[in-house]
């Protein structure tokens, strides 16, 4: 298990509520991760269970062609 990307801008996502420890199968790397990224995402309505690692390489927005609304302050 990677430790948890940092993000740049948002050192504290854990603690703001947009990380969440819960074990997930992410449905963009498929990849089992114990954190889920609860922070909005507008595209498709029933994509959940992301993994921050895909919020941070962007591989998640690209895949989803859906904006975070926090982009900014999470890369
Ligand atoms: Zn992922």
């Amino acid at each position: 298990m990677k430790e948890l990307p940092t993000f740049k801008y948002n050192p504290n996502a854990e603690r703001l509520g947009i990380l969440k420890k819960e074990k997930t199968t992410c449905p963009v790397c498929g990849q089992d991760r114990n954190y889920v990224y609860q922070g909005p995402f507008y595209c498709i309505d029933e994509v959940e269970g992301i993994c921050p690692w895909c919020i941070k390489d962007g591989s998640a927005a690209k895949k989803y062609d859906g904006e975070f609304q926090d982009a900014a302050p999470l890369k």
